[in-house]
Order: structure tokens, then sequence, then C-alpha cells
């Protein structure tokens, strides 16, 4: 009999199952496949390395101090951290899930690998544990609260009744790719390209030589878009080729995922004795994509409330509720709220608004200040912004209908 389960050993479980051992707590992380490799670009911001993983400044990924964005129309806005000494790290799916299991296992977390968490044991109609597939059969673990941070693909998720089976509209589609060949990018940058629909394609180096390249659909236009084709149009792209000079790459992997896509799904965060984590709550950034921070916020949070909960023997809803009220995760809700609001003005119109929003960026300083505060560092532009970018739409129009 353990104190916590945790289903899934990506960053919410690795981080949640840490809190948890660190605090003298029995924990078990049950996960399916630990030589997956997880489909994700590897973006980690400086946030995770100065906060919550400083171990991570030994390893050999490499670092970045600045990224191009590009909107549907090639307008490039240029910004460089360096100066502010927050480099952010590009890592490998792979090497980056293994190390954050051994800092859960050397905490004092047991991992069990090749186990595929799929139904809940219950006793009177209570939760007690879970049930897994293993190569060897089915396999039976028992604990007093049971966390759900088995991602996008999640059973338990939909077997708690807690939320439903995701909605193709409420998720992204993606798929990346890690390619070895010689390219002229600058190293210690990430490229992000803004499409006319709703969708974004990246480059983000790895090496001198490795690149993580991949792209994605979300929303309604999951729908409308083929992946393999965006993503075969993406790699075709005069503006994306030109970067790589050779005939030939080695395709060292390449796989596709889903990604919540609408932000925190805040009404199935949890239940008696149960929580729900990282990508399989919704812990995503609407208009990035990036989940790898929000996951592991989400996992200590869930982590440090079930600490308090076992110390109080009290393992109810009632009990888990402030991991929900959390001013972190309240902070996360409402910033990707936000988000997913921005997404809908910056898409309009075949992501018209971006492009001039772009244009505004490069003639004005004050405004580019106020578009980078707003992609690098979560802060609100003002209604005034919003307006200025409608006001140059018109006057775009204005022009066309006079020429
Ligand atoms: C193509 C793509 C690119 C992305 N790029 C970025 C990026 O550059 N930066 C960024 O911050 N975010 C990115 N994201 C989002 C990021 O990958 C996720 O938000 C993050 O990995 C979520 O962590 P998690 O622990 O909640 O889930 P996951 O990382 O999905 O981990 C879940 C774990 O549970 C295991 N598992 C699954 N089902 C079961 C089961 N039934 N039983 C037991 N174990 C199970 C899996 O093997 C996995 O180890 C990207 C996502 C996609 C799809």
């Amino acid at each position: 009999m353990y104190d916590v389960l945790i289903s899934g050993a990506g960053p919410s479980g690795n981080k949640c199952a840490e809190v948890l051992a660190r605090a003298g707590f029995k924990v078990a992380l049950l996960e399916r496949n630990c030589k997956w490799r997880k489909p994700c670009g590897g973006a980690v911001s400086a946030r995770i390395m100065q906060k919550y993983y400083p171990q991570l400044r030994k390893f050999n990924f490499l670092r970045i101090t600045g990224a191009s964005l590009f909107s549907a129309n090639y307008q490039e806005l240029e910004y460089n951290w360096g100066q502010r000494g927050t480099d952010s790290l590009i890592v490998d799916r792979l090497e980056f899930d293994n190390f954050l299991r051994k800092v859960a296992v050397d905490a004092g977390a047991t991992l069990h690998d090749n186990n595929y968490s799929f139904d809940f044991i219950y006793k009177e109609k209570k939760r007690i544990g879970v049930k897994t597939k293993t190569p060897s059969g089915t396999r039976e673990y028992r604990a007093k609260i049971i966390i759900i941070a088995d991602g996008m693909s999640s059973k338990l998720a939909m077997r708690s009744g807690l939320r439903g089976k995701w909605d193709r509209e409420e998720i992204g589609m993606a798929k990346c790719s890690i390619l070895e060949g010689p390219n002229i990018l600058d190293k210690n940058k990430m490229y992000l390209y803004f499409r006319a629909y709703k969708g974004y394609g990246w480059i983000f180096p790895q090496s001198k030589t490795r690149v993580n390249i991949g792209c994605g659909t979300f929303e309604e236009d999951n729908l409308r878009h083929d992946l393999n084709q965006i993503y075969t149009e993406f790699m075709n792209d005069p503006h994306v080729k030109h970067f790589f000079p050779a005939e030939n790459y080695k395709n060292i992997w390449s796989g596709a995922y889903p990604l919540p896509a609408r932000g925190v799904k805040e009404h199935c965060l949890y239940g008696d004795g149960l929580m729900i984590v990282g990508d399989a709550a919704g812990f995503v950034s609407p208009i990035s994509g990036e989940g790898i921070h929000a996951a592991i916020v989400s996992g200590q949070i869930a982590g440090e409330t079930a600490v308090q909960a076992l110390g109080a023997d009290d393992t109810s809803k009632k009990m888990l509720k402030s991991y929900k009220t959390h001013p972190n995760i309240k902070k996360i809700i409402r910033n990707f709220k936000l988000k997913h609001s921005m997404v809908e003005f910056f898409y309009e119109n075949k992501g018209i608004n971006l492009n001039s929003m772009f244009s505004l960026a490069e003639k004005d300083e004050d405004f580019r200040n106020q578009v980078i505060n707003m992609f690098f560092f979560n802060l609100t532009p003002s209604k005034e912004f919003f307006e200025r970018i409608r006001n140059f739409n018109q006057e775009i129009r204005d022009v066309f209908h006079e020429s």
C-alpha cells in the first residue's frame, strides 16, 4: 500500500512524486514506457532551471538567448534576452524526462516502468487504487491519493468522471522531427512562425547540427487542415528551407501528438482522493503551446496539497480543493484564459491582426516593447494596444481602396 499513486512519469508526475517523496511519503510512479520520447519542441524556459531544477545547469543542453517570431506574412520580430542572464534550454525530451525521473527516484519515489494505467480499483464505490497492464499481465496498486499525470491520452482522467473525451476543437495537433545536418541557423535563437490559420511552426536548434522542427494546428483549424500536409508545406517553405542548404538531412526521430489548446479545464482538477495535473488537465499555453512549465507547477502544487491532506488524514474533495485555489494555479488559469482570448483576436481574418502587430512593432519602439512584454513576460497589453492594431488594419484597407 502506497500513500500516493501517480499515473504518468512526465514533467508533471515527476515533480509531484519528488515533492511527496521528499516529505517522507510512500509514492509510486506508474509509467507506460520510459523509452518513449514525447513529441515536443523541448523548449524549456529559464524559470524551470532557476526555480525547479537547478541541476539542469550541469547538462549540455543548448542555451537559448533570443527568439525570432514571424507573422503569417513573414514580418520578423527579434528579441534577445541574453543580457538578462536568463537562458532558456532546448532539451531532448527522452533525456529530459529520464533526468526528471531520476530526480524523483533519488528523492525516494518508486518508479514502475511498463505499467499502463487503465482503470481504478473501487471499494464500496470509493477509488482505492489503479489497475495497470504490464508485459506480464494486469497489476493492482493501492493508495490513499491518486494523481493523474498521464497526459493527453489519459484513460484515468475519463474513467474518473471528472472530464470527458477531448473535443477536436479544444486541442492542438502537432508533428515534429529531430533532423541532423548542416544549417545556417543562429544556434542561440529559436524561430517561431505564426500561420494564416490557427497554427504555428518552429525551428529549435538542439546542437550545432541538430534541430527540432515542427508545426501544428489548433481548435477548428484541426478540422480544416491535414497535419501531414501542413508539415510537408512547412518543411518546404522557402523561408524555412533556406536555413538548410544540404540535399538530404538525417531524420533522427519524428512524432505527432495532441496538446490542449483552450487552457486549464478548471472544473475537473480534483475529486475525492484524486487530482489531475499537467496536460491531462489542460495546463498548456493557448498561444505558444508551452506546457512544460505549467505541468511542473501543477505537479508541485498537487504534491504539496497531497502532503497537507495526508498529514491531516483527510483526502476528501473538500480538502483537495486547495490545489485549485492555490494562487499559482489561479494565476495560470487566468493567464491562459487571457491568452485564449488573444488567440481569437490574432487569428481573425487569416492572421491579419498579427501581421499588423508586427508591422507596428517595427515602426514604434514603445509598441514593440508591449509586444515583447506580452509574448515573453506574460504582461497584458493595454486596451489602446488592440485599438491601434484595428486602426492600422483600417488604414491599410483605406489605402487599398484609394489605389
Ligand atoms: C508536438 C508538441 C510540441 C511541444 N513543444 C513544447 C515546447 O517546446 N515547450 C513546452 O514547454 N511544451 C511543449 N509542448 C507541451 C508539453 O509537451 C507538455 O505540456 C508537457 O509534456 C506536459 O507534461 P505532462 O507531464 O503533463 O504530460 P506528458 O509529458 O505527456 O507525460 C505523460 C507521461 O505519462 C505517460 N503515460 C501516458 N499514458 C499513460 C498510462 N495510461 N499509464 C501510465 N503512463 C502513461 C507517458 O508515457 C508520459 O511519460 C509540446 C507538445 C507537443 C504535442
